[in-house]
């Protein structure tokens, strides 16, 4: 069956749009031609250093014509949103040099309480989008977070270190030794600004016997 069969139908009666630009696009569409054009690339040469951390990955830099996208991801108005982004960070880990070698994706948790006030996780939207993608399973609730933390976004880079170590553990529900250890996990997100709530992911993940903790998020900041 055609892969778009489903999308075909569903236009017909909830038109898709732009996640950028809330223009009508076709089913077959990720974005608008216009918004397509601007998107802003990641630039896959810059180096990214992240603690813990073996390879990263992002389809996008941060920036005024992805954000809208982003913004509708994480207020739960998915439709489109979920899937360009999926699309893209897909494609982004297709052509890293890890791809092919990923185990299980793990998306960065968050605490039961705030999943539940917001109804949803959206690096488990995305994290399920990218698996339907590259054919690798998803790991929900082997990583938990086991309290809150202040909003990473309104502190420096050295309170955002304090602010998340300890903040990640494993999970009691997963057999360590038969589940992950000498596993190699793709962490998964919508943004990544520092790298250091992944960097306590993969930190948590190692000292698990996990053996190579790769990264891929929607967007990087720059
Ligand atoms: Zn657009």
């Amino acid at each position: 069956m055609d892969k778009f069969f489903g999308r075909n139908i569903l236009h017909l009666f909830f038109p898709f749009r732009c996640p950028v630009c809330g223009e009508i696009i076709s089913p077959r569409e990720f974005f608008c031609a216009d918004c397509t054009a601007n998107l802003p690339f990641f630039d896959k040469s810059r180096e990214v250093s992240i603690k813990n951390v073996d390879s990263f990955t992002a389809p996008f830099v941060y920036n005024e014509k992805i954000s809208p996208a982003i913004f509708l991801l994480k207020n739960g108005i998915k439709g489109n949103s979920a899937h360009a982004l999926g699309e893209f960070l897909a494609k982004s880990v297709k052509n890293s040099d890890f791809c092919g070698d990923i185990d299980f994706i793990v998306p960065v948790p968050m605490t039961k309480k705030d999943e539940k006030r917001r109804g949803f996780n959206q690096a488990v939207v995305i994290a399920g989008e990218l698996s339907k993608r590259i054919s690798v399973p998803v790991l929900k609730d082997a990583v938990i977070k086991k309290r809150g933390t202040s909003e990473q976004k309104t502190l420096s880079r050295t309170d955002r270190e304090k602010n998340i170590v300890g903040a990640f553990g494993i999970s009691d529900k997963i057999a360590v030794e038969d589940v992950i250890a000498h596993k190699n996990i793709l962490v998964v997100d919508d943004i990544c600004t520092t790298g250091s709530t992944i960097s306590e992911v993969a930190s948590v993940l190692k000292e698990n016997g996990v053996s190579l903790v790769y990264c891929a998020c929607c967007c990087k900041t720059v």
